[in-house]
This record gives structure tokens, C-alpha cells and sequence, in this order.
């Protein structure tokens, strides 16, 4: 990979009312006019702000979304289109994505598409979001599967306002807290260590420091495998289970974040029986249960109807299942796991938690 390492990333507070200085050089200058989306939820508490802030540079142009995950599909991005057309952007616009992951996303597909892509800034709101705008993977949704249509594309800025988490949901919180103790797993210890001490009931108050922390083991990741040829794969921990978990409980019944908890502690499971060190499942259990999560996901799972489900994953090669394990804390690997050994580890895993 290349140019993913080429593009700032701030993380701070009220970034939003000023913008313009996180962006590169002669942006300003050199952009005709911009388009900010965003779904209504974000829009009502930040729009005019971030519009205000632009618009002390550049004539900007505003689009405002349904909130949800729904609005990452055909019909969704051929509406996005065609605010792009009416509004008249061409090769020297910028879109700006102010939002989650869902907005991130779609935003990100239309300026990698229209009229074969045009600049675009992340401006991420939520938790989730710390990871999803990093790395360049824009898509929408098929009706047959989650992201499978889609293109890299890589924005010229990320602009971090944490202040914007304040009015995060406590559901949102958890959702995206599953990504940073997924970096701390596979590539940050003290980041780690640090997550372990937060207290849940004190708010959810992440630090600027923390944030960039797992912002940054992701961005090295990418850096060195853009294109997921390689241990790009590693970001992967926990998810080829959270995936298959997601689908088997139906969309939305399970968030993201929960599915990845409880994927990462199966994944540290597979890797001690795989004769790996790494954490105990067990105590990391006790952990994230304290935290606000869930395990009856894993405690219920129905092991052949979940195997059908990872089987499904468009990561897998041929017939077997390519699974994340840890070596050791900070040291991930791919393990190819049969059919019959994962669902032993399945039947076993579910066994010793009752
Ligand atoms: P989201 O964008 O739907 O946001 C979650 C909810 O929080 C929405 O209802 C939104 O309106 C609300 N919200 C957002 N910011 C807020 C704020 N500051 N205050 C109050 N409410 C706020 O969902 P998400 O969890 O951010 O992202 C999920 C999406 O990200 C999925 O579609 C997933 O596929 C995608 N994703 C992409 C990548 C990637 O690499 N591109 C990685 C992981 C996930
Ligand atoms: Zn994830």
C-alpha cells in the first residue's frame, strides 16, 4: 500500500468548528464547492456548525440522510447521486461524510464513483467510526449480503471531533468499544490495559490519547496491506464468528460491537486449543461482562447453523475457514480451520461456559 499513510488524521475537540485547518494544504483553494452529508440524528445536533465552519472558506451544499443502516443501499446512493448532479459537483467538489459508520460508507462509495471519484473527508461521530473511516473501504449493502458492493478509496482528511461522542447512546458506545479492545488484542497492550481500566458507569469518557491509539494500529495495518492481500486480514479478529453471529440472530437484533466481544473471546478460545497462549477467555469474560456486554450469544449459538453462516463470509478461500487467533497478546495469526475441528471448539466453548 501507499497512499493511506499520506492522509492527516486529527483527533481532538471542537475540530468541527474549524475544519478547514485539518485539511491538507491549498484544499480551499484548490476545491470549487462542497457537499456535507448526514444522516438527521448527527445533522440535528452538528450540521450548522460544521456548514457554518466551511462556509467561512467555500460555497457548501448540505444533504440530510434517514438515520440507519437501511440508507446503505441502491436506493440510497442513486438518491445520493442525484443530489450530487443536481447540485452541479464535478472533479473539483469534495463530499464531506459528518457521521457513523453507515454515512461514512455511503458517502465514501459515491465519491469513489462519481464521475469516477472525487475528493472526500471523513468527519466520523461515532465510536464505531474511529475504525471505520480509517483505511479507505467504501460500499453499500446488497440485498444478498452486508458490503458487497463497493471500492477503496481513501479520503484526503480524517477529522476526529470527540466532542461530538457526548451525545452518543449508550447502545452506540457499545457498539464501537468492541473495535478498540479489538486493537488492543492484536496490536497495543498499553492501549489494552488502559481499556481494562476505564469504568463503565463513569460515563464512557474515552480519551483523545486512547482513541489515537487505536486509530493508529489500524492505520499501520493498512498502511502495509491497502488492499487486504494480507494481514489486513489480522482486523479481522473476532469477526468471522460476529459476522455469522449477526446474520444467524437476524440484522440489527445483535449490535455489532456485542457480536465482536463475543466473537474476540471465542477466536482467544480457538487459539489455546490450537495450542497458543493469549489471554484466558474466561477472565476476559468477566471483563466485558462488567463493561455492559453480553455472552449469551455464544452461550446460545447453534454450532452447524453458524458454521452454514461463516461458510457464507466472501473472506474465506475454497472450501476452509481462515480464522484469527492469537499467537500471544499483540501477535494475531491466521489459523485454516476444518469443518468438524470448529465445530468441536464450538460444542466444547459452549460446554465449559455453563
Ligand atoms: P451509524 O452510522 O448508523 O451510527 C449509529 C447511530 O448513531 C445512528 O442512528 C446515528 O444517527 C447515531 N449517531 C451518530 N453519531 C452520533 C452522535 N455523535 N450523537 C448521537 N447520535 C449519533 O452506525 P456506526 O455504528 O457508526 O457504523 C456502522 C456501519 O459501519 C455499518 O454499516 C458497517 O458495515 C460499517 N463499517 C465500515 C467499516 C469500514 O472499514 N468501512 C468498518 C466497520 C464498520
Ligand atoms: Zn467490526
Amino acid at each position: 500500500g501507499s497512499s493511506s499513510g499520506t492522509y492527516a488524521i486529527t483527533v481532538g475537540k471542537q475540530l468541527r468548528m474549524t475544519p478547514y485547518r485539518y485539511l491538507p494544504d491549498h484544499f480551499s483553494r484548490k476545491k470549487n464547492r462542497l457537499l456535507i452529508l448526514a444522516d438527521e440524528t448527527v445533522a440535528s445536533y452538528y450540521l450548522e456548525d460544521v456548514r457554518a465552519a466551511y462556509a467561512e472558506k467555500l460555497p457548501v451544499h448540505t444533504y440530510v440522510l434517514p438515520a440507519g443502516e437501511a440508507i446503505k443501499s441502491f436506493s440510497g446512493y442513486e438518491e445520493v447521486l442525484t443530489a450530487c448532479l443536481e447540485m452541479r459537483l464535478d472533479r473539483e467538489s469534495a463530499i464531506i461524510a459528518l457521521g457513523g459508520g453507515v454515512i461514512g460508507d455511503l458517502a465514501g462509495f459515491v465519491a469513489a464513483t462519481y464521475m469516477r471519484g472525487i475528493s472526500l473527508v471523513q468527519m466520523p461521530t461515532t465510536l464505531l467510526a474511529h475504525d471505520s473511516s480509517i483505511g479507505g473501504k467504501t460500499g453499500i449493502n446488497h440485498p444478498e449480503g452486508k458490503n458487497m458492493i463497493g471500492a477503496f478509496h481513501q479520503p484526503e482528511a480524517v477529522i476526529y471531533d470527540i466532542e461530538m461522542l457526548d451525545t452518543l447512546p449508550e447502545k452506540e458506545w457499545l457498539c464501537g468499544f468492541g473495535e478498540l479492545v479489538k486493537h488492543g488484542y492484536i496490536g497495543d497492550q498499553h492501549l489494552l490495559e488502559q481499556l481494562k481500566g476505564l469504568n463503565q458507569y463513569a460515563t464512557f469518557t474515552i480519551s483523545d490519547e486512547l482513541l489515537a491509539s487505536s486509530i493508529t494500529v489500524k492505520k499501520e495495518i493498512v498502511h502495509q496491506d491497502e488492499r487486504e492481500e494480507s494481514i489486513r486480514a489480522y482486523l479481522n479478529f473476532g469477526h468471522t464468528l460476529a459476522h455469522a453471529l449477526e446474520q444467524t440472530a437476524g440484522y440489527g437484533v445483535l449490535t455489532h460491537g456485542e457480536a465482536v466481544v463475543n466473537g474476540m473471546v471465542f477466536a482467544l478460545y480457538v487459539g489455546r486449543r490450537l495450542g497458543y497462549g493469549g489471554p484466558d477467555p474466561a477472565e476476559e469474560i468477566q471483563w466485558l461482562r462488567a463493561f455492559g456486554y453480553s455472552f449469551a450469544p455464544l452461550n446460545q449459538m447453534n454450532p452447524s447453523q453458524i458454521l452454514q453462516a461463516m461458510k457464507r463470509d466472501k473472506k474465506n478461500r475454497g472450501g476452509s475457514i481462515r480464522y484469527v487467533v492469537l499467537a500471544n497478546l499483540q501477535q494475531p495469526l491466521i489459523a485454516t480451520l476444518g469443518d468438524e475441528q470448529l465445530l468441536t471448539y464450538m460444542d466444547a466453548f459452549k460446554k465449559e461456559m455453563e
